[in-house]
């Protein structure tokens, strides 16, 4: 089934314990994309400017996204900086500058409008909603956001919350948006205003998927080598994305499995900068790490 994703797609100056990384490729349908690939091919909606090194979207176009929804604008594209320091479940923003994005109006090319799932990644609330306003019949929509719009686009946010069906977020994020520390009574606060599925991403402790009666829980896979953590949240989307799109399966349990690719998904893209594990890993390798996230949460529970 079709997938389609608007987001950013920016250039990223990133700084970790690790090492450096300026002006790469990043933005969150980028990072959406590379990982979603790996299941369906994705059809892409977003804005770049003049500077915009568009020949490094080859590898993604080889991997089966169609960018005839990407505008070539006049102006500067998309850019954020940002720097994690020892804790690199959060990320420190030093530079959002919107550039093209602050005047983009998104129009679907007419053989994305039947798109049967949605993704609607971290951008002004305003062009997500604008999206879903052209997408005709769509069978899973989601979203995300960050703490950028939902300080500066509050209404427009709770807006589009009562058109989707399902929310990524990070905890930070949750809280920040429901005014609520404990996480059980935020997610209970999101499903009150639209969603039917909550999906709160706590970094390297795992991920939470709520309804209105389950709770799944999915760890983070302990990896030795962390090196830049940008674009875990938009690859464990495009993972979790991917997969419903491929099986068309919504089940509780076929959105359980979802949730354990994105994981993996997430875990591949922070062994190294920007986009360039997800365009190394295959399915095998994938397929391997769902394995080994099986094998770290399977026990006997027979009390002796
Ligand atoms: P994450 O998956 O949450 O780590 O998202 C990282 C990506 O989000 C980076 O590649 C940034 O370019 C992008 N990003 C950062 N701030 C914003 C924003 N305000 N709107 C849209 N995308 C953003």
């Amino acid at each position: 089934m079709s997938l389609l994703v608007v987001g950013s797609v920016a250039l990223d100056s990133v700084e970790t314990p690790f090492g450096k990384a300026d002006e790469v490729l990043g933005g969150s349908a980028n990072y959406f994309s590379a990982s979603a690939s790996h299941q369906t091919p994705v059809q892409l909606v977003g804005v770049v400017g003049s500077d915009y090194p568009v020949e490094k979207l080859e590898p993604l176009k080889a991997r089966g996204v169609d960018f005839a929804g990407l505008e070539k604008a006049e102006g500067e594209s998309f850019r954020w900086r940002g720097r994690y320091r020892h804790d690199l479940n959060s990320a420190e923003t030093l530079e959002t500058r919107l550039g093209v994005f602050s005047h983009f109006k998104p129009k679907l090319p007419e053989q994305f409008v039947n798109a049967d799932f949605v993704f609607l990644a971290n951008i002004d609330p305003r062009l997500q909603l604008d999206v879903l306003r052209q997408v005709k019949k769509p069978r899973l929509v989601a979203c995300d956001t960050m703490n950028f719009w939902i300080e500066s686009r509050r209404a427009d946010l709770l807006e589009l919350l009562k058109h989707v069906d399902l929310i990524t977020l990070n905890d930070g994020e949750a809280r920040q948006l429901t005014e609520k520390a404990n996480l059980v009574h935020a997610a209970r606060w999101i499903l009150e205003r639209g969603p039917r599925t909550v999906l709160i991403k706590k970094g390297e402790h795992g991920a939470f998927m709520f309804t209105k009666d389950t709770v799944f829980f999915a760890p983070a896979y302990p990896l030795e080598s962390v090196f830049d953590p940008t674009g875990a949240g938009d690859s464990f989307a495009g993972g979790f994305m991917g997969y419903l799109a491929r099986t068309g399966d919504l089940s509780e349990a076929n959105l359980r499995r979802a949730v354990i690719v994105g994981s993996a998904m997430g875990s591949f893209v922070v062994e190294g900068f920007s986009i360039t594990r997800l365009l190394e890993v295959t399915r095998s390798d994938i397929e391997k790490r769902v394995a080994e996230f099986h094998r770290l949460v399977t026990f006997d529970q027979a009390l002796t």
